[in-house]
């Protein structure tokens, strides 16, 4: 599958985040190189190609879906909206290429179990792109916590928000349209970090949720969390509180509280991590480089796909994150507790 040690990869989705993030991320690290680019004209995608030094080949998505190029990548990266995932995920399953697909997995669980089943039944490995799980600093949190730096962990309160108007104004964008990014804006595309994170840290799986949510802005009047607090329940019986909005000043945190201590990140999810470990009245705050977050992400992707080793945040686990999310939404309409 994967040639001299180096997995070439096809960025699918040419958007901000993949040209700006992703393939200059590929770039810096030492295990992929970008050599397709995919996009919704051959023109775009050529025109990206051109400026990337590895990239051998732009295609168009049909000529994607149709297998051109296919010998030139052993694994594909979709940055698409959400609800595009599975068509990409499926062809490069069938082309018999490793699937590193952007989180959330898809718009819904089924979807996701779709993309699941068909990377299965292919024996292709599908990654889901959590870069908070390959940040070296939420990596020592987790395993301070699993060391009982804190004592038993007990609740944790997160928080991620953000102006999204203000980083497009475009009405039409693909996050304000159910059809595209799923059940809402907001916890789906960034209340799934103190979600995923929490869960991350705690080694734990949801098992309940409550919220509360409301639109109020006319932007927002396709979806229902323009603003969101929601709580869900573990299976260690911890909970989290959080909260999340895509029309707030930007801020990001998660804290775990312990019998004995607490750990805070912050700033937690925008690309800048850093955490404070509270013990005793003592509060220290760990020295953990600053990295490129993406970058971390690709060379885990690509080890694991070198290596067949198991894979953390793999196709499983992003489902269960749907299901979560969708409890939440449903919590947000009923106002009832919503169990998985
Ligand atoms: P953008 O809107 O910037 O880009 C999405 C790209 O998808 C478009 O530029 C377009 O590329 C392609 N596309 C294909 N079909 C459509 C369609 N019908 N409508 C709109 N675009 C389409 O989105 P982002 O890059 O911000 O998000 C893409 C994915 O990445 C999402 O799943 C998101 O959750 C995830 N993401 C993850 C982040 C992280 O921190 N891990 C940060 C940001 C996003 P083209 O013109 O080439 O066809």
């Amino acid at each position: 599958r994967v040639s001299d040690g180096t997995v070439r990869i096809a960025v699918i989705g040419l958007g901000w985040w993949t040209v700006d993030q992703a393939i200059p991320a590929i770039d810096a690290s030492e295990l992929c190189e970008t050599t397709v680019a995919v996009s919704s004209s051959s023109e775009k995608a050529k025109r990206v190609a051109a400026g990337v030094e590895t990239a051998t080949h732009g295609l168009s998505y049909d000529e994607f879906h149709a297998g051109e190029a296919a010998d030139a990548y052993d694994a594909v990266y979709i940055c698409s909206p959400n609800a595009l995932h599975l068509p990409y995920a499926r062809t490069a399953a069938e082309l018999g290429k490793a699937v590193l697909c952007e989180k959330p997995i898809e718009a819904s669980s089924e979807r996701g179990q779709k993309m699941v089943d068909a990377c299965d039944e292919a024996g292709v490995p599908l990654i889901v792109g959590y870069r908070m799980h390959t940040e070296p600093a939420i990596r020592r949190a987790r395993k301070l916590i699993r060391d009982g730096v804190i004592g038993d962990p007990v609740h944790a309160i997160g928080t991620n928000s953000q102006a999204m108007l203000e980083l497009s104004s475009d009405p039409n964008q693909w996050r304000l349209d159910p059809e595209l990014a799923g059940p809402g804006a907001t916890v789906t595309d960034i209340g799934i970090y103190p979600l995923n994170t929490c869960r991350f840290l705690l080694d734990s799986d949801p098992v309940a949720a409550q919220a509360f949510m409301q639109s109020a802005h006319d932007a927002f009047e396709q979806v229902p969390d323009e603003h969101t607090s929601f709580m869900v329940e573990f299976d260690d019986g911890t909970y989290l509180a959080a909260t999340a909005s895509q029309n707030a000043q930007a801020t990001t945190s998660l804290r775990v509280v312990g019998t004995n201590g607490e750990i805070l990140v912050e700033p937690a999810y925008h690309m800048e991590t850093e955490i404070r470990v509270t013990r005793d009245d003592v509060s220290v705050t760990l020295d953990t480089p600053q990295v490129n977050q993406m970058t971390e992400l690709f060379d885990y992707a690509a080890d694991r796909i070198l290596t067949d080793a198991p894979i953390g945040p793999d196709g499983e686990h992003g489902v269960l994150d749907m299901r979560l999310i969708e409890a939440v939404y449903e919590a947000g309409e009923s106002g009832r507790v919503v169990t998985l």
